[in-house]
C-alpha cells in the first residue's frame, strides 16, 4: 500500500531524511518512533506530496506520490493531480484544527460535500454514523471549543475518514493530551486498525504500538536503524540506539 524507496530530504543545507525504505502493507499499522528532529513528520508529510521529496519515490496504493510515468519518465504532477491524490490519503496531527465556527457534525460533513460534491443529506448521515463510531453521537451540535483535546481529536479522526481514505497518517495524534484522555483516543485508533485501515502512526505509546503494530520502525536521525516485529524492536532491540531511546521514554 505503501512503497517507499530511498527516499531523501533536505531542508537547505540540512539533509533530513537521508535514504528512507519502508513498506507497509495493505491493512498493515506501522508505528514510527524515534527522538525529536529525527525526521518522522518529515517523512509522513512526504507521503502526502506537502514535501517534495529530492530523490527516491513513495508510491501509495501503487501511484507515485507527485509523479506521474509518462513514456518511461517521471512529471511532475499539476496542483489538481496533487489534491486528488492527497484525498486518498488521511492525516490527524498533534494539534485538532478542526474548524472553530463549525460544530462537530459540520466538521465532519464539510470536505465530503465541498470536495467530493456529495449530497448534504448522504453526507450527513454518514457523518453521524462516523461520530457514533467514535463515541460522540451525542456532540453532534457541539463547537470544538466546548469539547475536550480527547473529544476533538475523535472527531478530526471522524472527519478524515469522512473522505473515505484508503490511508491514515497520524502524527502524535495524542502527545498534546492530558493523560487520562489519551486512551479514549488509542481506543478508536485501535477499533480503525482492526477494521483493516493500513496506518502509518508516529507515537510515543509504547503500548499502543506493541499491541496495535504490526511493524516499528525506529528512526533516528534520518535514517531507520531498526524496523520489524514491535515485539522484538520495542521489547528487545538490537540496535544500542534503540535500546538508548526506549530507556527514556518507558
Ligand atoms: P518531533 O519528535 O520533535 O516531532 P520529528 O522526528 O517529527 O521530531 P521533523 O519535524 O521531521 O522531526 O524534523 C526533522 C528536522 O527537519 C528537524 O531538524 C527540523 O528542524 C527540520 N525541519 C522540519 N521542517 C522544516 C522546515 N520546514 N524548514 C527547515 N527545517 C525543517
Ligand atoms: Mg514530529
Amino acid at each position: 500500500m505503501v512503497e517507499a524507496v530511498d527516499v531523501h530530504k533536505r531542508f537547505g543545507s540540512l539533509e533530513v531524511l537521508k535514504g528512507i525504505n519502508l513498506t507497509v502493507e495493505q491493512g498493515q499499522v506501522a508505528c514510527l518512533l524515534g527522538p525529536s528532529g529525527s525526521g518522522k513528520s518529515t517523512f509522513l508529510r512526504c507521503i502526502n506530496h506537502l514535501e517534495k521529496i529530492e530523490a527516491g519515490t513513495i508510491r501509495v496504493a501503487g501511484d507515485t506520490v507527485g509523479y506521474a510515468e509518462r513514456g518511461g519518465r517521471l512529471h511532475e504532477l499539476r496542483e489538481t493531480e496533487v489534491a486528488a491524490q492527497r484525498r486518498r490519503v488521511g492525516m490527524v496531527f498533534q494539534r485538532f484544527n478542526l474548524f472553530p465556527h463549525m460544530t462537530a457534525l459540520e466538521n465532519v460533513a464539510e470536505a465530503p460535500v465541498q470536495v467530493l460534491g456529495r449530497s448534504k443529506s448522504d453526507t450527513r448521515r454518514r457523518a453521524l454514523e462516523l461520530l457514533d463510531e467514535v463515541g460522540l453521537s451525542n456532540k453532534a451540535d457541539v463547537y470544538p471549543s466546548a469539547l475536550s483535546g480527547g473529544q476533538q481529536q475523535r472527531v478530526a479522526i471522524a472527519r478524515a475518514l469522512a473522505m473515505e481514505p484508503e490511508l491514515m497518517l497520524f502524527d502524535e495524534p495524542t502527545s498534546a493530551l492530558d493523560p487520562e484522555l489519551v486512551g479514549e483516543v488509542l481506543d478508536v485508533m485501535r477499533r480503525l486498525a482492526e477494521s483493516g485501515m493500513t496506518m502509518i502512526v508516529v507515537t510515543h505509546e509504547i503500548g499502543f504500538a506493541r499491541e496495535v503494530g504490526d511493524v516499528a520502525v525506529f528512526m533516528d536521525d534520518g535514517v531507520i536503524v531498526e524496523t520489524g516485529d514491535p515485539q522484538e524492536v520495542l521489547v528487545d532491540p538490537s540496535e544500542e540506539r534503540t535500546q538508548s531511546f526506549l530507556s527514556k521514554v518507558l
